[in-house]
C-alpha cells in the first residue's frame, strides 16, 4: 500500500485508475508520478485517449522537413504519436492492454462535442462502465486548451450517466492553477527518472518544446479533487466587452444535450451581485451543466480565451 501525506488516498491492488488524455503525452506530464505509484502496488491503470495528437503541424513541419501536410501526412503522424504513447507506458509500466484510443480529431473535441446527435458521452460511459474505475483524473475545466476544457465536459457527463461514483482528480496542463483544495503527488528519485523516460519517448513533441516540458514534468504533481459548491447559483464568471458581445457565442452543454445562442439571444440576466447570470439554465436533475462562451472566429491562437464554466 502506498500513500501520500497529502493525497486523500491510500493506492492499493484494488485501486483502478483511469487517466483521461485529451493528446498522447498529457498522460505522462498530467499523472506519470500517480500511474506508477498504483502500478508499484499492483494497481491497474487504463488510459483513454481522446485523440492521437494528429493536429500538431509545427513540430511534423520541422521534424518532417515539409511545409504541406495533407490527410496522409496526418495520418501518419497520428501513427507516429501512438507509437511513442506506447514507448511511453512501457516506462510508466502500464500493460499495452490498458490504453483505449478512441481516434477523435485532434483539435477538434469542441465543435463534436456541440454537434447534435453525437455519441462522445454514451461512449466515455461505456467505457467507464466497463473498466470500473476507483479513480479517474481528468484535465481541469479551466486548461485553455479547448480539447482539454471539453475532456473534463466530457467525462463529468459520462460519469453522470453511468451513476457510478468513483473519486475524480483534475490536473492541470495549459493554464493556471485554481484557488481552492488541491494535494500533490510525490514518487520516488527512480519514478521521477521514469517519468522523463517516458517524456522523452515522446520525441516529437520535444522537438520544439524540451526544456519547457521537461522541467513541466519535473514539477511535482498536484490535483485537484471535483467538488461542486450546491446553491452557488448560476453566475457567469465572464463579463465580456459590450463592443464584443455582438460576436459572441454562448453554448450550453448537459445530459439532455447541447443549446446554442449568439450572446444577444443568450437567456442572460444581469444581476448587481453578480454580472450575469443563467439561473434557468442550470437544470434541477442533479446533473452537471456546462456553459462556454467563445468568439467563433478563425484565429491561429487554438488556446480559449474564456473557455467552459459549470453551472450550479
Ligand atoms: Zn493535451
Amino acid at each position: 500500500m502506498g500513500r501520500d501525506a497529502s493525497s486523500p488516498v491510500a493506492y492499493t491492488a484494488q485501486t483502478r485508475l483511469l487517466v483521461i488524455a485529451p493528446h498522447p503525452d498529457d498522460e505522462t506530464l498530467g499523472a506519470g508520478i500517480l500511474i506508477q505509484r498504483v502500478r508499484e502496488v499492483g494497481g491497474r491503470v487504463d488510459i483513454v485517449l481522446l485523440t492521437d495528437g494528429d493536429n500538431n503541424p509545427w513540430p511534423q513541419r520541422l521534424l518532417e522537413r515539409r511545409l504541406r501536410i495533407g490527410g496522409a501526412g496526418r495520418t501518419r503522424w497520428a501513427a507516429r504519436r501512438r507509437q511513442e504513447l506506447a514507448l511511453a507506458l512501457r516506462e510508466l509500466d502500464v500493460p499495452a492492454d490498458g490504453l483505449h484510443a478512441l481516434g477523435w480529431p485532434d483539435q477538434g473535441l469542441v465543435p463534436l462535442l456541440l454537434q447534435p446527435g453525437n455519441d462522445l458521452v454514451p461512449e466515455i460511459a461505456a467505457l467507464i462502465t466497463a473498466l470500473q474505475p476507483t479513480l479517474v483524473v481528468a484535465p481541469a475545466l479551466a486548461d485553455r486548451h479547448p480539447d482539454h476544457g471539453t475532456a473534463h465536459v466530457l467525462v463529468r457527463l459520462a460519469l453522470a450517466l453511468t451513476h457510478l461514483q468513483p473519486l475524480l482528480w483534475t490536473y492541470m496542463v495549459h493554464g493556471r492553477e485554481l484557488p481552492g483544495p488541491s494535494f500533490v503527488v510525490d514518487g520516488s528519485a527512480a519514478q521521477r527518472t521514469a517519468k522523463q523516460a517516458a517524456l522523452a519517448a515522446h520525441a516529437s513533441q520535444l522537438a520544439l518544446g524540451r526544456g519547457r516540458l521537461q522541467r513541466m514534468a519535473a514539477r511535482p504533481e498536484r490535483f485537484a479533487p471535483v467538488v461542486v459548491e450546491v446553491g452557488s447559483g448560476s453566475c457567469l464568471p465572464w463579463f465580456p466587452p459590450w463592443w464584443l458581445r455582438p460576436w459572441l457565442r454562448l453554448d450550453l452543454v448537459c445530459l439532455r444535450g447541447v443549446q446554442r445562442w449568439t450572446w444577444a439571444h443568450a437567456p442572460l440576466r444581469l444581476e448587481a451581485s453578480c454580472g450575469f447570470s443563467a439561473l434557468d439554465l442550470a437544470g434541477t436533475d442533479g446533473a452537471p451543466h456546462f456553459a462556454r462562451l467563445s468568439l467563433p472566429l478563425r484565429s491561429p491562437w487554438i488556446f480559449d480565451h474564456w473557455g467552459w464554466a459549470e453551472l450550479e
